[in-house]
């Protein structure tokens, strides 16, 4: 049996569209959340990003019959100790990107280590409909955190993030630029020769 079709764990569906931009070339129906009339939310309870990753492609997959893939990001600072980290939606609480940013600033002035080293990690895993987890990849963009927010591109921390090997942040470099070089773009770079034999099956 050919699995073509593979549930994206996502009701966002600017993301599903993403995901059929970058894997256009592979003759696979992606099919999100919103393809599904009751679907239970499964809770990002993990530690780290892998283990989000995993909680929800199983959950999905074992919910809706169907092989699943899902991922899970977020910004690690050095200063934080590592943090927002798994909990970087939901930093300074039910606050706005500029008020979160500012957050984050006014940690890292109080923080006793002055590395200004992040990086944004993309974890992602794929599931067989009866939960077993099939594969786990994680993909990393190494940089620094920017003194203030700059640019108005992109999303989240974008405007904080400033890539290894760039002197702009993600907010200002071109959207073109960054998904050639994104945690989530490696992320699905590694991914692809799994999903290659995966369809090959
Ligand atoms: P998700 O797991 O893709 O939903 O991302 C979780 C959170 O991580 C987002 O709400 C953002 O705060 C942050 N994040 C993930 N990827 C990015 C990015 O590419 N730019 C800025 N923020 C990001």
């Amino acid at each position: 049996m050919k699995p073509q079709k593979l549930l994206v764990a996502t009701h966002n569906l600017g993301k599903l569209a993403e995901l059929r931009s970058l894997l256009a070339e592979l003759p696979l129906e992606l099919i999100g959340l919103s393809d599904f009339d009751t679907v239970t939310e499964v809770e990002e309870t993990g530690l780290t990003f892998i283990d989000n990753a995993k909680l929800k492609a199983a959950g999905y997959a074992q919910q809706t019959g169907s092989f699943a893939l899902a991922d899970d990001s977020g910004l690690e600072v050095d200063a934080l100790n590592g943090r927002p980290g798994v909990l970087s939606a939901r930093y300074g609480g039910d606050v706005g990107f500029d008020k979160k940013m500012q957050i984050l600033l006014g940690e890292m002035k109080t923080s006793i280590h002055e590395s200004r080293a992040a990086r944004f990690v993309c974890a992602i895993a794929i599931a067989a409909p009866d939960g077993t987890m099939l594969h786990t990849t994680e993909g990393i963009c190494p940089g620094n955190i920017a003194h203030e927010p700059r640019g108005n591109g992109g999303f989240g921390y974008d405007p904080l993030f400033v890539p290894e090997g760039f002197a702009e942040t993600f907010g200002e470099l071109s959207g073109t630029m960054k998904q050639k070089i994104s945690h989530r773009a490696r992320a699905f770079e590694q991914i692809m020769p799994f999903l290659r034999d995966f369809i090959a099956v």
